[in-house]
């Protein structure tokens, strides 16, 4: 709880149904894996948007687009498969390029409404020397569309409007982030997420991907060295009410 504000940080294992929104197809499942992993042993759906098309990290420049695209989507299915995601849907923004953000906005909203989901995941953008774009407008983007996506004047598709009744989102999860208010213990999905991860062979060679599994593993060990358990991901954990206009918000 948090003294400054005096509300509960909402509790997120009983989530339902969740929308986690990244800017690449990788960032869940590195950032956050663990903790996905360990709400679908509680019981949640998951739901990826992905908000760029990928493509300007894959390995070998070869590689035509259709044929990268292919590829990542390809790794993505196999990840899903071991945290346990039945749904993906993709923006398709280009990665590293120039697109606008309310354009990303609107469609985040619309996934909303469609999704109806209880809890946000996204990555924070408000996280200390972010220097990736995507990252900061992906975070913005989702946090915004979690307060706003009520407001039935902002339109995005007019058949998803035209069904969509109004639900509550219970929280936003930022991840990747400088002010976490919550160590996730991931001791009993750490392993699906490391297998995850060695599913991303269209952006990684296998040694970065070695490399990259033993730095996360290193991390989560570290995250969790004051708790009662080995491993976990750090979270900030927020009720939408403090997306807005709340000072303290900072230290909540
Ligand atoms: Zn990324």
């Amino acid at each position: 709880m948090s003294d400054a504000i005096g509300i509960e940080i909402p509790e997120i294992v009983n989530a339902q149904r969740i929308l986690a929104i990244q800017p690449h197809y990788d960032d869940n499942d590195i950032s956050v894996g663990g903790t996905l992993a360990a709400l679908v042993d509680g019981g949640a759906e998951i739901h990826y948007l992905t908000m760029s098309d990928d493509l300007m990290g894959v390995i070998d420049a070869s590689w035509s687009a259709e044929e990268s695209s292919a590829r990542l989507r390809d790794d993505q299915r196999r990840a899903a498969g071991i945290i346990g995601v039945p749904f993906q849907y993709w923006l398709g923004y280009p990665d590293a390029g120039s697109y606008d953000y309310f354009d990303v906005r609107r469609d985040m909203i619309k996934h909303i409404r469609l999704v109806r989901p209880d809890v946000v995941f996204t990555m924070d953008p408000w996280m200390a020397y972010e220097a990736h774009t995507d990252h900061v407008l992906a975070g913005r983007a989702a946090a915004e569309a979690a307060i706003l996506y009520g407001l039935m004047r902002i339109k995005t598709d007019a058949e998803v409007d035209e069904n969509y009744r109004f639900h509550p989102i219970q929280a936003v999860v930022f991840h990747g982030t400088s002010y976490p208010n919550t160590v996730f213990d991931i001791s009993s999905s750490i392993e699906r997420k490391n297998q995850a991860l060695r599913c991303y062979k269209a952006q990684f060679h296998e040694a970065s991907l070695d490399g990259l599994v033993r730095r996360t593993t290193e991390y989560a060990g570290r995250i969790a060295r004051d708790e009662t358990f080995e491993f976990g991901e750090a979270l900030k954990i927020m009720p939408p009410s403090l997306l807005h206009g709340v000072g303290q918000a900072l230290t909540f």
